[in-house]
């Protein structure tokens, strides 16, 4: 069994009093005996403020992005041993708006998933299409290439703990949620491509998030779906009563 994993990827948002006041906000509202494992992925300058408001809690730290280096002459960058010591447990890897706006490529992403794994990071691998992509039916195409390229030398024993979050291009911050029969259709389509790769009993154990719109009203159905292990959330982990509501709905 897979356990549901609902992080907030709250991109470039917020200043340090409204992290602060964020993070403190869902540590308090989380349900006693959560069976729900909960992530927040703010911007790495606020990392270490969250990091003092969850720390001890159930809730956990993520990082959106890091530099598949170890300590050196790279300017601006952040590597998995930071994130590490300033309380990481995950890190979002190849999220759309890094591949649309920084031109990340499959071949980044399966470094920098080599550097989360080495440094104990739970990644969060991100993949989708575009509406043009669907439209001319390369769904399953372009999921399966990103996939294959994000995961490149990925053994089996390390396989099991990575989490692929699933983001049609199209639902990111549009309002458009994916149905939860479409988006259930490409996660068992993912599955299924996991399985050929890894094997059966090491695909059915990795978590697949759907992402894209996700509030309180669509959350209980899309996390219904079978092959739905959680979520990752833009919009809706700004707001401490949303996000919750996310969490309640499971
Ligand atoms: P929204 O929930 O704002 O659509 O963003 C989804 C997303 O990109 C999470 O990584």
């Amino acid at each position: 069994t897979r356990r549901i994993l609902i992080a907030g990827n709250w991109k470039m948002n917020t200043r340090r009093r409204d992290a602060a006041a964020l993070a403190k906000g869902v540590v308090d509202g989380i349900p006693k005996e959560c069976a729900v494992e909960i992530a927040l992925c703010p911007p790495s300058v606020y990392l270490g403020t969250v990091s003092e408001c969850v720390v001890g809690s159930p809730v956990g730290l993520g990082g959106q992005n890091l530099y598949a280096a170890a300590d050196g002459a790279f300017t601006g960058e952040v590597n998995a041993g930071m994130l590490t010591d300033i309380g990481c447990s995950y890190v979002i890897l190849g999220h759309s708006e890094r591949r649309q706006l920084m031109g990340e490529t499959d071949a980044d992403v399966s470094k920098k998933l080599h550097a989360a794994l080495a440094g104990n990071l739970i990644p969060i691998v991100c993949v989708g299409e575009t509406q043009e992509q669907r439209e001319n039916n390369e769904t399953e195409q372009v999921v399966s290439d990103q996939l294959k390229g994000s995961l490149a030398g990925l053994d089996e024993a390390r396989a099991a703990g990575i989490v692929i979050a699933y983001e049609p291009v199209w639902a990111i911050g549009t309002g458009l949620t994916a149905s939860p029969d479409q988006a259930e259709a490409v996660h068992a389509f993912i599955r299924g491509i996991l399985t050929d790769d890894f094997g059966e009993d090491v695909a059915g154990q990795i978590r697949l998030q759907y992402g894209g719109s996700v509030k309180p009203g669509n959350a209980a159905e899309l996390l219904g779906q079978k092959n739905i292990d959680g979520a990752l959330v833009g919009g809706a982990s700004l707001k401490a009563e949303d996000f919750l509501g996310i969490i309640n709905a499971v």
